[in-house]
């Protein structure tokens, strides 16, 4: 049993956070209303809710097949109370002589009111005369019987059905007996219309006009949650909420007053209208009116409900329809779910709110026309249904996917974490969890230069891609601006890796943003870690991105597996990256200066410029710690041009000092400055700037910088060696694929790397390669600067091979202005 819910639950588990939610919310919502439905807790609210569209539904008016004579107090004032027999027989006489329908005297005349009982007994032996009885619920007191003179055929009993809320809504028509018991109004009808009369018929559920029936309402109908349905009960629909139908005084009548056409062909109902001579009743409309009129009386229900059978006798639709319980479940489904899906496709927090409360207009909209169209829905029920489901949608929305991350949709850093601890439950030594967490190279750059929607955009596609590889959704995090992390589970090592570099490469496939056509690398790291490293989730995360900051760090190789050794490192150079911050701010940079002689003579060729760092905090720090972290974060472009800057100014200095030393100043760039656009301008504003010859100025650019971009590296170059500028490639030989290009890069000068020079005096394969790279330069017509002599041997050995410079410990270190004034002045044979 627990195996099998942990086996629907796991498939649930890939089904996506946001349908999870609308269905959760869905089945949720429904059940709980349903259940709220069932108790009648609703019912009240249903009926107002009834009564208020009914009201604003426009007005029928009177029926003209219908005429009612009213018994006012005027009229008893004239005729006595109560009216005797007589006066009652001259009226129906009065009727009857103008050729009415029927006439149904809705007054109760069990017993005789002398004079002239033999006339009003001589007036219901007509055919087409109907009078009424009472059932009350009581069967010992609540009897009023019908007039005794009447055929048991001719009378109806008059039930009125009130609701729970003592408004009026429903009418008993006929009860199941042998023979059956008609109401009133059923029989005045039947009365009028002797061809209703013989196609009338009882069925189990409705009684039939012939092909028309008129259903049996059930106790749950509409908005009722379990009324009282016994026998066959029908919802009226009122057709005029003050006038049903004509209205005639009785005196009028009796004085001859009223014409044979108002009276001929109708159905004509005798009854008391005033409130204190009969009941009045609450309909739909009370709530309505404010006057005297608020309640009706007997008469004018009668007519309602007499109104209402006409016209299903012609077939006119005059029946209230309802859902069936299956009907009604899916009524409110429909409902919960559009609640549930509308709240849960907006992301923004205040946008759901607002639209909670669309649904329950809607629902009132909806009523309106469909009570106009006969059909009773319930309206209370589905609008609780559609607000619970928003709800619940925008609570489990949130639960299920962690505070979701806007942009992408996918679920956040805390939700991720979750989850994370959740995998590191069911991991193993054998079955380790694996963490990737992958950086967006250059995103910083592309949202500068592209804009932040751009941005989005590309978070967005990244996003999409990443999901294509992950077979749960929740297992995939948007963790911080650019970064991403993905959790791989029941894997080996090998697998989770070859995996990631699959990601990687559909990453950097070429994707087009606006205008233009990127494609964008990321560096991932990856941990693994079971349940026996006893990892707090935070901290298996931030291992991935350890692992993931070496990537990037190192370059070429843009995946990097955790180890333990990393954390420390991490540390340490977080804390050297704020430091770093503030050296720009603080101006904690300076240059110093290393000496390039001539090899064959000894004379001062020029100077390269070295950037170094005295912290506060750290002391001086080697370049080979600081300039990496400078590189990675950007901050190398600024730092770099004021190096540019200082140089060239020093530069132009000792050039005016010492006009006969030709002197040049060699500059290192970066392979971030190269990226910059605008380079080109930047030196020859420094130019300008400084007043530098563009010839005393040497840009030193490194084999790697080069070959990453060859074709724009070359445009760079051409436009720099236009300035008059002079080009070097430094560390020559580290990198040996670059050897056949060489020649293809207006260069001046190559710099054969310290690791050559170093083990130059024995014989071996370093010999060999600075050999052939000092042919190779003079091929090219290059001159050749060796780096790192330390010793007389390695300098002659140099000069033998035929290399024209020389930079090393073994002329000078590199040395602040003072010092080199100081190394100048002390070295006369230096000069030529
Ligand atoms: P590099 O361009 O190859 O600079 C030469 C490095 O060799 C300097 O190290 C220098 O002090 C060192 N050196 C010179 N002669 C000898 C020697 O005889 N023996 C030994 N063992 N080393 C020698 P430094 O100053 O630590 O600079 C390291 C690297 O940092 C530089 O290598 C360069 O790539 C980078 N760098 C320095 N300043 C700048 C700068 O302003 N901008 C950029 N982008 N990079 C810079
Ligand atoms: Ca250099
Ligand atoms: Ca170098």
């Amino acid at each position: 049993m627990v195996r099998r819910m942990t086996r629907v639950w796991r498939r649930l588990d890939a089904v996506p956070a946001n349908v999870q939610a609308i269905l959760i919310a869905v089945i949720v919502a429904t059940l709980v209303v349903s259940a709220v439905q069932r108790t009648g807790l609703l019912e009240r609210l249903e009926l107002d809710a009834f009564d208020a569209l009914i009201r604003s539904i426009p007005d029928r008016g009177p029926n003209e097949r219908l005429l009612i004579v009213s018994v006012s107090e005027a009229d008893t004032a004239r005729l006595g109370y109560p009216l005797s027999d007589e006066v009652l027989a001259r009226a129906i006489a009065e009727l009857r002589r103008h050729g009415p329908r029927v006439v149904a005297v809705d007054l109760y005349r069990n017993i005789a009111y002398p004079p002239g009982a033999d006339q009003l007994a001589e007036q219901f032996r007509a055919r087409n005369v109907v009078g009424i009885r009472f059932i009350g619920s009581d069967p010992l007191n609540g009897q009023v019987p019908a007039p005794p003179a009447l055929p048991s055929e001719q009378v109806g009993f008059s039930d009125l059905v009130i609701d729970p809320d003592g408004v009026l809504r429903r009418a008993l028509l006929y009860v199941d007996g042998e023979p059956g018991y008609f109401s009133f109004a059923l029989r005045s009808v039947l009365a009028g219309y002797p061809g209703a009369r013989n196609e009338f018929g009882v069925a189990d559920e409705a009684l039939l006009f012939g092909e028309q029936p008129i259903p049996r309402l059930r106790h749950f109908a509409g908005g009722y949650a379990d009324v009282d349905n016994g026998g066959y009960q029908t919802l009226l629909r009122f057709s005029s909420r003050r006038q049903p139908a004509e209205v005639i005084p009785l005196s009028a009548l009796l004085d001859g007053h009223v014409r044979r056409e108002t009276i001929e062909s109708r159905v004509v109902l005798i009854g008391e209208t005033d409130a204190s001579l009969a009941d009045q009743f609450y309909t739909p409309y009370s709530a309505g009116l404010t006057d005297t009129d608020f309640a009706m009386s007997a008469v004018f229900v009668h007519a309602q409900i007499i109104s209402q059978l006409l016209d299903v006798i012609n077939g006119t639709p005059a029946q209230f329809r309802y859902f069936s319980r299956l009907g009604e479940l899916g009524w409110l489904v429909l409902w919960a779910a559009l609640a549930a899906l509308m709240s849960s496709s907006i992301r923004n927090p205040l946008g759901s709110l607002l639209l909670i409360l669309a649904p329950p207009v809607a629902i009132a909209v909806i009523g309106w026309l469909a009570l106009r169209g006969l059909l009773w829905p319930p309206l209370i029920a589905p609008a609780l249904a559609a607000v619970l489901g928003s709800l619940i949608a925008i609570a489990a929305g949130y639960f299920l996917r962690g505070a979701q991350d806007n942009v992408t949709g996918l679920p956040g850093r805390s939700a991720f974490l979750n989850r994370i601890q959740a995998a590191l439950r069911q991991s193993t030594s054998d079955h380790p969890v694996a963490v990737a967490f992958f950086d967006i190279d250059r995103f910083q750059v592309i949202n500068k230069a592209l804009g932040h929607d751009a941005g989005d955009e590309l978070l967005v596609r990244m996003a999409n891609r990443l999901r294509k590889w992950t077979a749960h959704e929740r297992d995939l995090a948007r963790v911080g601006g650019d970064e991403f992390a993905l959790l791989f589970r029941d894997r080996d090592a090998a697998s989770v890796e070859r995996r990631v570099g699959e990601i990687r490469h559909g990453l950097a496939e070429p994707l087009v943003l606006g205008n233009h056509t990127l494609s964008v690398t990321a560096s991932v790291g990856v941990v693994f870690v079971n349940k026996h490293s006893s990892q707090h989730p935070d901290a298996v995360l931030r291992d991935a991105h350890t692992a993931m900051y070496r990537a990037k760090a190192r370059k070429e190789v843009q995946l990097e597996v955790f180890s333990p050794d990393m954390a420390d490192q991490a540390l340490a150079r977080l804390g050297l990256e704020s430091d770093l911050l503030d050296a720009v701010r603080n101006k904690e940079f300076f240059l110093n200066y290393q000496p390039i002689v001539d090899l064959q003579t000894g004379s001062v060729l020029g100077f390269e410029a070295l950037l170094r760092w005295r912290s506060p905090k750290h002391g001086q720090v080697s370049p080979g710690e600081f300039i990496p972290i400078l590189e990675e974060t950007g901050m190398i472009v600024p730092v770099g041009q004021w190096v540019l800057e200082s140089a060239c100014r020093q530069a132009s200095k000792w050039r005016s000092a010492l006009p006969e030393l030709d002197l040049k100043m060699s500059v290192n760039l970066s392979g971030r400055q190269i990226n910059e656009a605008g380079l080109e301008s930047v030196v020859r504003q420094t130019l300008s700037a400084s007043g530098l010859a563009p010839h005393a100025l040497q840009l030193e650019f490194t084999e790697s910088m080069i070959m990453r971009d060859v074709e724009s590296t070359n445009l760079l170059m051409s436009a720099l060696r236009s300035l008059g500028v002079s080009l070097a490639i430094d560390d020559f030989g580290t990198g040996y694929s670059s050897l056949a290009y060489l020649h293809r890069f207006p260069l001046n000068t190559l710099k054969i790397d310290r690791a050559f020079v170093e083990n130059l005096t024995e014989y071996g394969e370093d010999h060999q390669i600075t050999h052939t790279i000092i042919a190779l330069g003079q091929r090219l017509n290059m001159t050749l600067v060796a780096e790192g002599i330390e010793t007389e041997e390695q300098a002659e050995a140099l000069r033998e091979a035929g290399c024209h410079g020389a930079q090393g410990f073994l002329y000078s270190a590199a040395l602040s202005v003072e010092q080199v004034e100081e190394w100048l002045a002390a070295r006369p044979n230096l000069l030529h």
